[in-house]
C-alpha cells in the first residue's frame, strides 16, 4: 500500500506525514478483518474516529488519507468510519453544549452514530423529505420512514432530518436515540459488506432539547454534512482502485499463457498503464479539492463534485480492468477483485449520485459563463 504523502508535498503538512505512517501501521489490522466483523472495534482501537469527530479543526486531507487506507484494506470499515462523521457532524456544527458533551464517546468509538436523510420518496431530491416532527407538549413526535441508512444495526443514535409542520422553512435536524419507543430498524443487505438498514419512526417522542440548531436549519446542516465528507468518498474509491491495481500487477507477473508471463504482453501493459493514469488523476482531483477545502475559505462545491465524480467513476473502471486481467479467477466468489467490484459500486450512488455531481458541475460551468 502506497499512501504516498512525500511525492505530493504541495498538498500535505508535516502532521499528514505522521498520520500516513500511523495509518500504514494500522493497515494490517484492517486487512485481517472479515467483512464488517470487528471493524468498528478496530477503528476505535486504532484511534481513527478522532479524525471524523474532531475536537478542533476539521482535517479533510487527514480524513482522505484514512479513507484511502480503509478503502484499500476493508470497505466496511471505511463506511463505518465515514458515517460516524456524517452522523455527528450536525452536533459539532450546531449542537447545544449538552448535545456536544456526547461527542467524546463517539470520538473514542464507544458509541456509533448514523445519518438519516434519505427516504423512499426523497433520494436525490432531498427537499421532498416527508418525515414529520410535530411539536407536542414538551417535545416533538417524529413519524416517517428513512431508507438506506448506513450504520443502522450498530448505531445508538441518528441525526434525523424531518419536517416541522407549520414552519416557513420546515426541514430541521434531530438527535434521535434508536432505542426509543416507536423506532424500528430493519436490516438491509447490500452487495458488499456494509451495515445498513431502513428506519421506521412512529410517534417517536423526543424532547425539544433533541432538536439540533433552530427550526429550519435542517437543510443547511444536511448539505453542510455532505459537503464536509463528499470529497473523501473519492479518497475511499482511490484506495479501492489502488488495491485492485496492486492485485492485478501481482497476478500478471505470475500468470503465464502462450509460454510467457501475462505481464510481458503489450496489451496487458497498456491496460495497466491506463489503470494507473486513471488512478493518479483520481487521487490528484481528490487532493486538490481537499487541500483547497482545508486551506482557503472559498467555496469548493464544484471541485468536490469533480473529485467525487472523477474518482468514483475512475475507480470503477480500474477495478473492472483488474477483474478482466484475472480472467475467470476474477469473477469467482471470494476473489479480492470480485469483492472490490461489488464494494466500489455504491460509491457512485451515495452522497450524491454521479448524475447529481454532473448536475452541480454543469450548472456551475454555465452560471460562470453567463
Ligand atoms: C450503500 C448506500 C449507503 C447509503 N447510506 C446512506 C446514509 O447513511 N444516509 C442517508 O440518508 N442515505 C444513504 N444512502 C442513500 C443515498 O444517498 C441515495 O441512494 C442517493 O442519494 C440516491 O437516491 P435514490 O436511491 O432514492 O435514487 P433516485 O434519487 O431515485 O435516483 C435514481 C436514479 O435517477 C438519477 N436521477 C435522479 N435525479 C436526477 C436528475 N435530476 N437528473 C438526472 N438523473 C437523476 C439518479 O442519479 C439515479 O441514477 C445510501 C445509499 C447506498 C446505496
Amino acid at each position: 500500500m502506497q499512501l504516498s504523502v512525500d511525492d505530493l508535498p504541495m498538498f500535505f503538512d508535516e502532521r499528514h506525514r505522521l498520520l500516513a505512517a500511523r495509518l500504514r501501521a494500522a493497515a494490517p489490522r484492517f486487512l485481517a478483518l472479515e467483512g464488517e466483523e470487528g471493524a468498528a472495534e478496530a477503528l476505535a482501537g486504532s484511534g481513527l474516529f478522532d479524525l471524523v469527530v474532531p475536537e478542533g479543526a476539521f482535517d479533510t486531507r487527514g480524513i482522505c488519507l484514512a479513507r484511502e487506507m480503509l478503502g484499500y484494506t476493508n470497505a466496511a470499515a471505511d463506511s463505518i468510519f465515514a458515517v460516524q462523521g456524517l452522523g455527528t457532524h450536525a452536533l459539532g456544527a450546531a449542537g447545544s453544549s449538552d448535545q456536544r458533551s456526547v461527542l467524546p464517546a463517539y470520538r473514542r468509538g464507544e458509541r456509533i452514530a448514523a445519518f438519516a436523510l434519505t427516504e423512499p420518496e426523497a433520494g436525490s431530491d432531498v427537499a421532498a423529505i416527508a418525515t414529520t416532527a410535530v411539536l407536542d407538549g414538551h417535545g416533538y413526535r417524529l413519524t416517517g420512514e428513512k431508507l438506506f441508512i448506513s450504520n443502522l444495526g450498530i448505531a445508538d443514535h441518528a441525526t434525523v432530518i424531518a419536517r416541522v409542520e407549520g414552519a416557513d422553512k420546515p426541514l430541521t435536524a434531530f438527535w434521535v436515540p434508536l432505542d426509543a419507543p416507536g423506532v424500528t430498524v430493519r436490516p438491509l443487505t447490500a452487495i458488499a459488506p456494509h451495515p445498513i438498514g431502513a428506519l421506521s419512526l412512529v410517534n417517536v417522542r423526543v424532547p425539544v432539547s433533541a432538536r439540533i440548531g433552530e427550526v429550519g436549519q435542517g437543510m443547511r446542516l444536511a448539505l453542510g454534512t455532505l459537503d464536509a465528507f463528499r470529497v473523501s468518498v473519492g479518497a475511499a474509491a482511490v484506495g479501492m482502485a489502488r488495491r485492485a491495481l496492486d492485485e492485478a500487477i501481482d497476478f500478471v507477473v505470475e500468470r503465464k499463457q502462450f509460454g510467457k508471463r501475462l505481464a510481458d504482453q503489450p496489451l496487458v501493459q497498456a491496460l495497466l498503464a491506463d489503470m494507473v493514469v486513471d488512478l493518479d488523476a483520481a487521487r490528484l482531483l481528490v487532493l486538490r479539492a481537499a487541500h483547497k477545502k482545508d486551506t482557503t475559505g472559498e467555496r469548493v462545491t464544484t471541485e468536490v463534485s469533480i473529485a467525487k465524480l472523477g474518482a468514483t467513476e475512475a475507480a470503477q473502471r480500474v477495478i473492472d480492468s483488474a477483474v478482466q486481467l484475472f480472467g475467470g479467477r476474477g469473477v469467482m466468489a471470494g476473489a479480492i477483485v470480485e469483492h472490490l467490484y461489488r464494494a466500489i459500486r455504491p460509491l457512485r450512488i451515495y452522497e450524491g449520485t454521479s448524475e447529481i455531481q454532473r448536475t452541480i458541475i454543469g450548472r456551475a460551468l454555465t452560471q460562470e459563463s453567463t
